[in-house]
């Protein structure tokens, strides 16, 4: 599923392509993807306007329109955004919506599970903003994300930390695999209690978060099932993964086997010996 990195580096392509042009034309093959409304209505609301910028609020893209108003976008589990120069077909496979832009580039938005979801956000910029307040908590990359707000964040909660770090309404963008990452490289448990963590271990998973989310944007996400970036191309993070999806293989660090457990109904990795059981 796409995260924090592989969602930047659609955002940061597509940053680079799409802001300015206008969308001449908009087709939504799945009346599912843009439910609630009808396709006619999402069509209607978005031709013949002109994108403005492409954001990201954790996993989460947003297209600002000239109109006010603002597309959003969300991947979930194997949506795929490409853009592309022209508009022929590019092979493309379970297309859910395909817009076309006035220098004749084009952006297809496929996804073989149809979970993946497009819908307009509102005009007013006050409540947009209080819109992604409401869904998304603290940008890990953001400067405003500190080990001090960590800190705030985890105070009292008794629940452990993998799952707590997975919601997003406490800290937006980091999944499964970014999770087992952080832990691992901070050294701390998955099922540590969350309002237990010692102030040096807050200090250490913070850097680790952040560490491992830039990281995997330097390496433009981790290709390990279906995720191409927004040219279409393959991630490389899945090679620098160190211990999730390595059951059984040696420990980076000190050299005992990593195991897999199910934390949170969650396939979870993490090291015995470095990440000792709470
Ligand atoms: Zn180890």
């Amino acid at each position: 599923m796409p995260e924090l990195p592989e969602v930047e580096t659609i955002r940061s392509q597509l940053s680079e392509r799409i802001p300015g042009r206008r969308i001449d034309t908009i087709a939504v093959y799945d009346e599912k993807t843009v439910s609630p409304l009808a396709p006619g209505e999402f069509e209607e609301a978005v031709t013949g306007q002109t994108i403005l910028a492409v954001n990201r609020y954790g996993k989460y893209l947003e297209f600002p329109l000239r109109s006010g108003s603002a597309i959003a976008l969300h991947l979930r589990m194997t949506g795929r955004l490409h853009w592309r120069p022209g508009s022929a077909d590019d092979g493309t496979r379970f297309l859910k919506l395909e817009l076309t832009f006035d220098d004749g580039s084009s952006l297809v938005f496929g996804d073989m599970r149809r979970f993946g979801r497009a819908w307009l956000l509102p005009e007013d910029g006050a409540a947009r903003r209080d819109y992604w307040a409401r869904k998304v908590g603290i940008e890990p990359l953001g400067a405003a994300f500190t080990a001090k707000v960590l800190e705030q964040v985890l105070d009292g909660r008794r629940g452990p930390i993998k799952p707590t770090l997975l919601n997003q309404s406490i800290v937006s963008g980091l999944g499964n695999m970014y999770v087992d990452e952080a832990l691992f490289q901070a050294k701390i448990h998955p099922l540590r209690r969350a309002g237990s963590l010692a102030t040096r271990e807050i200090i250490a998973l913070h850097r680790a978060m952040r560490d491992r989310l830039r990281v995997a944007v330097a390496h433009g996400g981790a290709s390990i099932d279906s995720y191409r970036d927004g040219l279409g191309q393959r991630g490389s993070m899945q090679d620098y993964l160190k211990v999730h999806l390595h059951e059984g293989e040696a420990c980076p660090r000190c050299g005992c086997v990593v195991v897999k457990t199910r934390v949170a109904q969650r396939g979870t990795y993490w090291c015995p010996t470095c990440q000792p059981e709470p």
